[in-house]
């Protein structure tokens, strides 16, 4: 059987779903992740096979490739949430995450360039945790 994942964007212009298994789940610590996703570590699934369907509003997909380097990004246009992408150096299908509105089938296999990692993020186990935003 075939596993399928539906996923969208944070305005919900797109959507889609994508069919196949995701054989890694990554969180990428390196510089250009952090300023791509503006926080500590990117966190993408990553699929040899499988097939990318987009279910709605596929004008509105914009990709950003990083100039001398393998970094790729595909965005909503009018809110700028990660998308699926295809990585043609990895022959893979990479999905963010965060995207997915169906349940993330796997945990994450490895914590990836480290040594990049912010400080900020190294020992998070101590920050106090909240429900909601705090008072
Ligand atoms: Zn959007
Ligand atoms: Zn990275």
């Amino acid at each position: 059987m075939i596993n399928t994942h539906q996923g969208s964007c944070l305005c919900g212009r797109v959507k889609y779903e994508f069919s196949g298994d995701f054989q890694s789940f990554f969180l990428c610590y390196c510089t250009r992740c952090q300023k791509d996703t503006g926080s500590a570590h990117a966190a993408n699934l990553f699929a040899k096979e499988g097939s990318l369907t987009w279910l709605q509003g596929e004008n509105d997909i914009r990709v950003y490739k990083h100039e001398n380097s393998l970094h790729a990004k595909s965005f909503c246009q009018n809110c700028g949430s990660a998308l699926p992408t295809f990585a043609d150096s990895i022959n893979s299908v990479v999905v963010p995450a965060g995207s997915l509105d169906s349940p993330v089938s796997i945990t994450p296999t490895a914590k990836i360039f480290v040594d990049s990692c912010a400080v900020w993020s190294m020992n998070l186990s101590d920050v106090p945790g909240y429900k909601e935003l705090p008072e």
